[in-house]
């Protein structure tokens, strides 16, 4: 056997790199190497498992440390000894950033498995809560109808114990590779085995209430806590709580609970603050006044117009808007003052209106100053 080359000089890679560079130099390396890329190419296919030791090593931590300290002569040896075969890394698997991991976890496994891991689908529920929910947070529950592990056969699909067993066409793999020829090209793909569906195995004695699927269709009822201040289309994630796979192959897919809040009958959302528009009479602009309203935190909101308020002024209420993520406090409420103006008046209402103008209006030969006299205000930006 020829002399090991170093992990570092397999991946192209300086002894600083980084876990991502390493990941990342693996994958390219691995893409280009790969035996479904490079059929018969005995060179290659050498190159693919020096680029999978390499890897294996470099990307566990303990395992880096001792090879940097000892390189390929460690005291205590190399932990697949000098006929490490490598696993069946799926050449889709290169490309597909879910399975990757566990296919790697295989490795460091001691690789006996050759069967790709299959998780079941993953279900997306769509669950409406009330703005006062969003805000205090809340335990919610929904029904969903989906697969279930059939409890008949407790997933197996089978009737007894015997009445499963390995694939012949794909030799319990549950995937096979194609050849097609393609005008010059022989083409290679690798596919679900079509006489099992991908799970490797075949139900003699198939269980009758999920006809040797291991799954039925049922209604269930799922409950969860919604955190206060959550936002409109967040997705919760409930870890194997999707659909299992069929014959108890692998584990559940994940459940997401994608939440969307109701509006709130004024308030509306930015981040965590409420804002809301406040229309006031003309008198109480002029006057001042103090309302109060009632508030999602259970204690009034007092909104305190001040004497001289013009309609758009804003005024901020701290720390009673939305809590924040991981009880980082609360964002305020921001209320914009309009002019309230009343739908229809009275004729006599008019009539002291009219009465009133010469003193609160503007008289015609002062337009021209207080329009000048707003200009200089914007422009000053007070
Ligand atoms: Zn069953
Ligand atoms: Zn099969």
């Amino acid at each position: 056997m020829s002399e090991k080359r170093d992990y570092y000089e397999v991946l192209g890679l300086s002894k600083k790199a980084s876990n991502s560079d390493i990941k990342k130099a693996f994958r390219s390396l691995a893409r280009k190497y790969h035996p479904d890329k490079n059929p018969g190419d005995e060179d290659a296919e050498n190159r693919f498992k020096e680029v999978q030791e390499a890897y294996a090593i470099l990307s566990n931590e303990e395992q880096r440390r001792q090879y940097d300290t000892f390189g390929h002569n460690r005291p205590d040896g190399n932990p697949f000894g000098s006929g490490f075969q490598g696993v069946n890394i799926n050449f889709e698997d290169l490309f597909s950033g879910g399975s990757f991991d566990s296919v790697f976890s295989q490795i460091f496994g001691g690789g006996g498995s050759r069967r790709r891991e299959r998780r079941g689908n993953d279900l997306l529920m769509r669950h409406r809560i009330s703005f006062d929910s969003m805000f205090n947070g809340s335990e919610e529950e929904s029904e969903i109808e989906s697969l279930i592990e059939c409890s008949e056969c407790m997933g197996s699909g089978a009737k007894s114990k015997e009445g499963v067993s390995s694939c012949s066409t794909c030799d319990g793999h549950g995937r096979i590779t194609q050849t097609q020829r393609i005008g010059p090209f022989l083409q290679e793909s690798v596919a679900d085995c079509p006489n099992c569906g991908g799970s490797g195995r075949i139900v003699t004695d198939p269980c009758s209430p999920c006809r040797g699927d291991g799954r039925v269709k049922k209604d269930r009822t799922i409950r969860f806590s919604v955190p206060p201040g959550i936002s409109h289309g967040t997705r919760l994630r409930m870890q194997g709580q999707g659909e299992p796979t069929s014959g108890r192959n692998g584990p559940s897919g994940h459940l997401y609970i994608e939440i969307l809040v109701d509006d709130h009958d004024w308030f509306e959302r930015s981040d965590s603050d409420l804002l809301m528009a406040f229309p006031v009479g003309y008198n109480d602009l002029l006057s001042g006044k103090k309302f109060e309203l009632p508030h999602l935190d259970g204690s009034p909101l007092i909104i305190d117009v001040p004497a001289g308020s013009k309609p758009g002024d804003t005024i901020d209420i701290r720390g009673r808007g939305i809590p924040r993520n991981r009880g980082r406090g609360r964002g305020n409420v921001t209320v914009l003052l309009k002019l309230h103006i009343p739908d229809n008046l009275s004729k006599k209402t008019l009539s002291l209106l009219q009465e009133l103008s010469e003193s609160i209006d503007i008289l015609d030969h002062e337009i021209e100053d207080s329009i000048r006299k707003e200009a200089r205000h914007r422009r000053s930006g007070v």
